[in-house]
């Protein structure tokens, strides 16, 4: 690599910064460029390129996602304690204690390796006490990760599988909890063909199908520009687009079928608008003219998901009976949709930034009370269902709004709300109806429960059914203080 193609590229990294951030001091960027580059003098990757390549690769990343200075310069040095003989004292001397933390931060993420059970939950943890600790820390890895996953064919093909492994099972799903749809996105795909190639060929496969219906979705959205323009007096930007190939596939796989039938959201069209009346007005244009699938119908705008996602879905049949999904936001939801927590930086205040945004992840404060679990299994297993699974949000009859995973009960509910209406309660009332404890609730739900006073104890069936880690440890814990 020549040096000039090098400094070309810190040139896309400057350009970028100065693109959304006018305070950026881009000389220090480039110190900390010229400190890695002469750090790292020498060494090489393994697919043969020098090594600032993968510090200035992961830098980019970073400022396609718009972060603040410190992060960016981070970047640059991340991989300098480790892989050199300058230590981390020596970049707090040159680049100060904020991004000194961040590189240490990173470091000691570096150290996880995705490998078994054991290993896994642990990792997790560590990863949520940093993510706890400063969130640009895990912002670097996703970064330094996307490099990773670019240069990844030079690797030996175990080292690939564990690269990629790590990527699906802890790094995408951590990026998806913060809102950074196209982060998630852009790390599975990446990945994808490492964890499952034969899959990921097939999809290949219904992509090329998918190639045929490309002149009858630009008819649809010239007519919905159309509609629109017509009815509203509005213009709003519509664009057709293929979803992330991983996310097909595990639509697809969870279907059972690896065919394009049956799968109506491959391709949305999506439509940003300059307020939220016009989301609403767009949606109304689209239901006049197309008829909706019934039960297809999201608001997403009314009840944001709980990484923040507004957006208002539907799915319609279209002309010939063709069915296709749209997306319609406002240009805010459309950024928060892209970059999660990433997309409200204040990069005066940074570092508080940071802090504020961790102080409001309900889901991490959670998580960090749940370290206590001594088996690494039970606790893999309620990682996967309070924090990665879907979530729903069920209503207290004040109106008050929990959020639960999917498929949790009453007793959850109950739990959530408080340890001793868990252990007093006898019945729910769900949307006025009584209903059983097991009943699962759905989006949306009114819950009531019904206490009996002087109850004890709580049953241990419940056990059987609760799909809340809280609820399920707090239940055992109360068990056991009357079997004594
Ligand atoms: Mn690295």
């Amino acid at each position: 690599m020549s040096y000039y193609e090098v400094s070309m590229q810190l040139k896309d990294i400057l350009d970028l910064v100065q693109g959304y951030n006018q305070k950026s001091d881009t000389q220090l960027i480039e110190l900390a460029y010229e400190f890695a580059a002469q750090a790292h003098a020498g060494q090489k990757r393994r697919n043969g390129e020098d090594y600032i390549q993968h510090c200035l690769g992961t830098a980019y990343h970073l400022a396609k996602i718009k972060m603040d200075d410190a992060t960016i310069i981070a970047g640059l040095l991340h991989d300098i304690p480790d892989e050199t003989s300058i230590g981390v004292s020596e970049i707090a001397k040159n680049f100060g204690d904020e991004v000194a933390s961040l590189v240490e931060g990173v470091c000691k993420l570096g150290k996880l390796k995705y490998r078994g059970m054991e290993r896994y939950a642990e990792n997790l943890r560590k990863m949520f006490v940093s993510i706890a600790s400063d969130i640009r820390i895990v912002i670097i890895k996703f970064a330094d990760r996307m490099h990773n996953l670019e240069t990844l064919d030079a690797l030996p093909a175990p080292k690939q599988e564990r690269i990629a492994h790590e990527v699906i099972e802890i790094y995408a799903p951590i990026a998806d909890r913060l809102g950074m749809g196209y982060m998630k996105g852009e790390l599975e795909d990446r990945a994808f063909k490492y964890v499952y190639p034969d899959a990921y060929e097939q999809i290949q496969d219904i992509m090329n199908q998918l190639e045929a219906k490309r002149e009858y979705l630009l008819g649809i959205s010239t007519k919905t520009q159309t509609l629109i323009s017509e009815q509203l007096a509005i213009h709003p930007g519509i664009e057709s687009r293929v979803k992330h190939l991983f996310s097909i596939y595990r639509k697809l796989s969870k279907e059972q079928t690896l065919s394009l039938e049956g799968v109506y959201d491959i391709v949305a069209m999506r439509i940003v608008v300059e307020n939220v009346s016009d989301c609403y007005a767009v949606l109304g244009v689209i239901h006049q003219y197309w008829k909706p699938l019934p039960g297809r119908f999201k608001d997403y705008i009314a009840q944001p998901k709980p990484n923040n996602y507004q957006s208002l879905h539907t799915t319609v049949f279209c002309d010939d009976g063709e069915i296709v999904e749209f997306q319609i936001r406002t240009q805010g939801m459309d950024y928060q949709a892209k970059f999660g927590i990433a997309a409200h930086w204040n990069y005066d205040e940074s570092n508080k930034t940071s802090q504020k945004i961790t102080k409001n992840l309900d889901w991490l404060q959670e998580i960090l009370k749940m370290q206590t679990a001594e088996n690494s299994e039970e606790y893999l297993q309620s990682l996967k269902l309070d924090i990665f699974q879907n979530r729903i949000f069920v209503f207290t009859p004040q109106g008050d709004v929990i959020n639960l995973p999917e498929e949790s009960t009453p007793v959850d509910f109950a739990y959530h709300i408080h340890s001793e209406i868990g252990r007093k309660c006898s019945g729910a009332r769900v949307n006025d109806i009584l209903s059983s404890l097991d009943t699962k609730l759905n989006s949306g739900d009114v819950v009531d429960i019904i206490i009996e006073k002087n109850r004890k104890k709580p049953s241990s069936d419940w056990l059987g059914f609760v799909k809340t880690h809280m609820a399920k440890v707090r239940i055992k814990a109360q068990i056991r203080e009357h079997v004594s």
